[in-house]
């Protein structure tokens, strides 16, 4: 007897299993989840957790401000949450064309109903007593924007999903697609997905991957420009300065360093934008003091602590900084779905959207149009203009 299902879902991180639990939620019988290792294991349980709704272009609003209700709204859904702090966010400027670039972005956050507000100089330093005073120029600031915990948003979607009814199948990979599959509901139309443990005849399919993303594509024979780079966090001691009430969060955009306050000291991270892109989870310690001085600059206290935590890993990256959602090219009951490197602030929104657009090939989240592989030309290159708050990662994928 062959195997069937649904849906499958390849991967186990936050876009994957979100997706698969929207999947189920939507009706879907028989949804399962595949990931090669364990639930988690990826990018998603190693990312520094920062949520806003702060984005560069309304799509990045957008998905912000679903994900943003959505881990407000797990506790009644699901019965547990992804740990959401709200801690508001400041994204300091510090070059007039920088002051003018955020006047220009809070206008269209705030027509898509974002409270975000503009503080002066005086009102930044207020905001935020561990600045050094006097640095800048101003900054936006939103106080609904927060962080969550990532390990706690893996052990989230794993009860969802048990939960839910979702089959999960960790140590399983998918190996590939054909096409014809008929699905459990045996509607004549779908895909066979080949796993490491024999083939499923599935009504649908959605890739995820993260970093891997473009590894899972080729198995499909889908060309999907996505990549990984090494991204650093560390955090730092404790110290009565960083209590949570004095630290807002704080991007610095310029220079691609945020914190946020953890567990009595601060939280910090960064990626090498001159790095060549690829797989990577070893620190780089010589990047780290350059990090460290940057962040001791802007936050002084923070030049004499040791670290209590520090960790490198992949993150994933689409090469405009944009997620990607929408049906593969080609291939009848296919969606691919990726974050773009902001899972956690984007993930259940682009896990609900796929699994949408999975569904019925559209979305009430976002006008999904845009953010299909086909914006991509044969090299990699977007016709989309790039999210301009986003870490400088490369914009070419290795
Ligand atoms: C250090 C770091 C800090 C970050 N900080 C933030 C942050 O503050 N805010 C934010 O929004 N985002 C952050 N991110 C990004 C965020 O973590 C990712 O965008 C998100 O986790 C991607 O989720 P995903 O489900 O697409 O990928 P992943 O979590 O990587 O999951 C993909 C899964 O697919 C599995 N897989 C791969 N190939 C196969 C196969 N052939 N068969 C079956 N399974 C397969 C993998 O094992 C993996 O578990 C950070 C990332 C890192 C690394």
């Amino acid at each position: 007897m062959s195997d069937t299902a649904d849906a499958v879902v390849v991967g186990g991180g936050t876009v994957g299993a979100w997706c698969a639990y929207f999947l189920r939620q939507a009706g879907l019988a028989r949804v399962v989840l595949i990931e090669k290792g364990l639930l988690g294991q990826g990018a998603s349980s190693r990312a520094a957790g920062v949520v806003r709704m702060q984005g560069g272009t309304p799509e990045a609003v957008r998905l912000g401000q679903w994900s943003r209700r959505f881990y407000l709204s797990q506790r009644d859904e699901i019965g547990t949450d992804s740990g959401f702090t709200e801690q508001g966010y400041l994204l300091p400027c510090f070059t007039e064309a920088e002051v003018t670039a955020a006047h220009a972005r809070m206008e269209m956050q705030a027509a898509l109903g974002v409270p975000v507000r503009w503080l002066d100089p005086g009102e930044v330093d207020a905001a935020n007593p561990t600045l050094a005073p006097g640095q800048t120029l101003g900054g936006t600031f939103c106080a609904q924007d927060g962080f969550i915990s990532p390990p706690r948003n893996v052990a989230a979607y794993t009860v969802a999903l048990i939960r839910g009814g979702v089959e999960v199948r960790e140590h399983v990979a998918f190996r590939g697609l054909t096409a014809g599959g008929r699905g459990a509901a045996a509607d004549g139309r779908g895909v066979v997905v080949e796993t490491s443990q024999g083939p499923i005849d599935a009504g649908l399919a959605v890739l995820t991957g993260g970093p891997k993303l473009a590894e899972v594509g080729r198995l499909a024979g889908l060309r999907i420009p996505a990549g990984g780079a090494r991204h650093q966090v560390a955090v730092t001691e404790r110290h009565p300065d960083l209590d949570r009430a004095r630290v807002p969060m704080v991007f610095d955009l310029a220079a691609g360093l945020y914190w946020r306050p953890e567990e009595g000291g601060l939280l910090f991270g960064m990626s090498n934008p001159d790095e060549p892109p690829g797989e990577n989870r070893e620190v780089d310690e010589e990047y780290l003091a350059k990090m460290r001085a940057r962040l001791a600059a802007l936050v002084p206290v923070t030049a004499g602590l040791g670290l209590r935590r520090l960790w490198a890993a992949t993150i994933d990256y689409t090469p405009d900084h944009l997620p990607i959602i929408g049906r593969a090219p080609g291939l009848d009951g296919v969606t691919v779905a990726s974050a773009g490197g902001a899972g956690m602030m984007w993930g259940p929104g682009v896990a609900r959207a796929a699994a949408d657009v999975a569904l019925t090939g559209s979305s009430e989240v976002l006008d999904v149009s845009p953010l299909g592989l086909d914006r991509f030309d044969e090299a990699g290159h977007s016709r989309l203009a790039t999210d301009p708050i986003a870490l400088p990662f490369p914009e070419r994928i290795a």
